[in-house]
């Protein structure tokens, strides 16, 4: 017999990808595609759906031209994709009527701020789990149809949809048959009750928002459609938003279990089971994967500056060539503790929420050298993972007992070692760290009957764990330290 393949699009905020993934869950083939980025004025960020689109539909044919394989091979499809970016397009003709906003994009944050003078916070928290911000899909919307031409009229007469991107590969793959999310999808427009797992009609009536222009929700493992090709009918049939991809990629699928993810930013979520945990510590409860009989809920916290800062430490004070040159760098002068750098450089995240702190360097004297830069700037990751985790651990009452991590900078071993150092938690690293894709790929293989929970809980394969080894004393020192250097950058820009 044939042998069969999932295939697994990973649609995100630089690149489309396709990964080509076995019934073993062996990773057999990958291709990716760059698109452009559309920065139309300063805090705008866009980019063209048809490229989306079609990025994504170039980089299926190269995986399976390079796999020798075609559709008869494809046993299912699954997506995960950049989660809150905002698509509008017209039902009938299928083309967008503005570009994608993507989650980066502060256009909407004066609409933002209206809808907190309206009061609308409590109920945005209770609701949603999330904040109020631009970041979420809701306020995309309503400026797609305050500023497109007669978008309103249209969208009350039912004539566009509304899609985050996999909502819009949906379309795509199906021919327009399928106009459908998955619940962690739904949870990031801001729009979507999740309780009552369904769209807040409250929140619809207060923006202004035409219920008719919404996806159906589904659970993340579930038939969305097919995708048809010759005489082949291949089921979409996984779908989530990246970060709760990874999450289940990492299987992380019982209660209390963690994965942070190092790329750019920090994304770090925490399986909270079926409690909805409300945060006090400004992080925010969004629905985590699930074939539908059992709904999870997760508590997320981002740090908006990680691997960014090794790109500073490169391309903006140029002491470091490439990224991995950060890692022996910091390992020649470990031991001399006595910078500390906080890259607040456009506020701080989670748990502060301080858009006004800015960023700064402590401790620096006349025997300060490069090397202790790059490395109080890996450092800078790991403390704030902590404060992340700290915050976590408060509101959920669930104490961390490893924590599982993905993403470009964890190649790192001076900052994985370091991690678990100031944790005081065993850091584990996988063997495969396309834990999104995985994510997406496994979804899709338990709708097939392919694998079970225990199936994925059983595969994960450890690469490395990193054990704590400092003492308690140096520990708490350091952090200590380190609360008082993010404390001198809070409010900075106000001044
Ligand atoms: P994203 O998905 O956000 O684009 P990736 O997961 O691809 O990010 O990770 C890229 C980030 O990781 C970059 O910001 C880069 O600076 C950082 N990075 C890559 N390699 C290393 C390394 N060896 N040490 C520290 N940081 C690294």
């Amino acid at each position: 017999m044939e042998e069969k393949f999932i295939l697994a699009l990973d649609q995100g905020t630089t690149s489309s990808r396709t990964l080509l993934v076995d019934s073993k869950g062996i990773i057999r083939g990958t291709s990716q595609k760059e698109f452009k980025q559309i920065y139309p004025k300063s805090g705008w960020v866009e980019h063209n759906p048809e490229e989306i689109w079609s990025t994504q539909w170039s980089t299926i044919w190269d995986v399976m031209e390079e796999a020798r394989i075609d559709f008869s091979q494809i046993a299912g499809i699954g997506i995960t994709n950049q989660r809150e970016t905002t698509i509008i397009w017209d039902k009938k003709s299928g083309n967008a009527i503005y570009n994608a906003i993507v989650w980066q994009d502060k256009r909407t944050a004066p609409l933002c701020e209206q809808l907190k003078s309206k009061g609308l916070e409590d109920y945005v928290r209770e609701n949603t789990g999330l904040v109020i911000d631009s970041y979420f899909s809701a306020t995309k919307i309503s400026w797609i149809l305050d500023e497109v031409e007669g978008a309103r009229k249209r969208a009350e007469k039912g004539e566009l949809l509304f899609g985050t991107v996999d909502t819009w590969l949906i379309w795509k793959l199906t021919g327009g048959k399928s106009h459908l999310t998955d619940y962690t999808n739904a949870s990031r427009t801001m729009l979507f009750n999740i309780s009552t797992l369904e769209w807040d009609s409250y929140l619809l009536e207060q923006m202004n928002i035409p219920q008719a222009i919404l996806p159906t929700v589904k659970p993340s493992s579930a038939l969305f459609g097919h995708f048809r090709e010759d005489e082949y009918t291949i089921p979409i049939c996984g779908v989530a938003g990246d970060q709760q991809a990874a999450l289940f990629g990492q299987a992380c699928l019982e209660e209390g279990m963690v994965k942070n993810t190092y790329g750019t930013g920090c994304f770090m979520l925490m399986n909270t089971g079926d409690k909805k945990v409300i945060s006090k510590n400004g992080l925010i409860t969004t629905l985590a994967c699930s074939s539908g009989e059992n709904i999870q809920y997760a508590l997320e916290g981002s740090v908006f500056v990680a691997g960014s800062a090794i790109q500073w430490l490169r391309d903006g004070l140029k002491v470091i060539k490439t990224a991995a040159d950060s890692e022996k760098m910091a390992a020649e002068v470990a031991g001399s503790e006595d910078i500390f750098i906080v890259p607040a450089f456009a506020g701080l995240g989670a748990p502060y929420w301080d858009m006004y702190a800015r960023g700064a360097i402590f401790g620096i004297t006349r025997d300060t050298r490069s090397a202790h830069l790059v490395k109080a700037t890996l450092e800078s990751m790991a403390y704030q993972t902590r404060d992340v985790l700290e915050a976590m651990a408060e509101d959920s009452e669930i104490k961390i007992k490893t924590l599982k991590v993905d993403g470009g900078a964890v190649v790192n071993n001076y900052l994985m070692q370091f991690q678990a150092d100031i944790l005081n938690v065993p850091v584990i690293r996988p063997e495969v760290i396309e834990t999104t894709a995985m994510g997406a790929a496994y979804l899709a293989g338990i709708y097939l009957d392919w694998w079970d929970y225990r199936t994925i809980m059983s595969d994960q394969r450890v690469e490395r764990e990193f054990i704590p080894v400092m003492t308690s004393d140096k520990r708490q020192s350091l952090y200590h330290k380190w609360q008082d250097a993010v404390r001198r950058t809070r409010g900075w820009a106000e001044k």
